[in-house]
């Protein structure tokens, strides 16, 4: 049986995985899938949220992505992704201010709120702190 599967990540600018991993969980538009060896290929739009896969060594690595496509084949995950940070990556001031933003838009919205944007610059900001914080 095979026990990892080769997963690749690439935002537009640059590649922040390319190795074998023994899964790959993945916040597709519709809901959370985990992606192991041998799964039956699917494609699927990302949606905003925690991507997190679990290295051959055991290590568990978070990422969070906003947007973008997930191919998995019997032997490969690949990810497009809009953005992607790094816990490490992630300014914690800048996702406070852009949450601080969202949520007086959705607070009290006037007749120019788009109420759809809002909530997504909302959902990226929160999931920003969540998994900069190791939450
Ligand atoms: P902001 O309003 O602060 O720009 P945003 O959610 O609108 O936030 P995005 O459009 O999702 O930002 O991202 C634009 C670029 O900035 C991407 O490259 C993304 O990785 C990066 N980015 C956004 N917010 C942060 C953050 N808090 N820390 C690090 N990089 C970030």
């Amino acid at each position: 049986m095979s026990e990892s599967i080769a997963f690749a990540l690439v935002s537009p600018d640059r590649s922040l995985f390319d190795e074998q991993v023994q899964e790959v969980t993945i916040p597709a538009e519709t809901g959370e899938m985990q992606a192991l060896p041998l799964h039956t290929p699917t494609i699927a739009k990302l949606g905003v949220g925690e991507l997190s896969c679990t290295l051959t060594s055991g290590v568990r690595k978070r990422v969070v992505v906003s947007g973008g496509f997930v191919e998995v084949l019997p032997e490969k995950v690949t990810v497009l992704v809009r953005t992607a940070e790094l816990p490490e990556e992630i300014d914690t001031k800048r996702a406070e201010e852009a949450l601080k933003r969202a949520e007086k838009m959705l607070l009290h919205p006037d007749d120019d709120t788009d109420v759809q944007r809002a909530m997504l610059a909302f959902a990226r900001a929160s999931v920003r702190l969540k998994v900069a914080r190791h939450l």
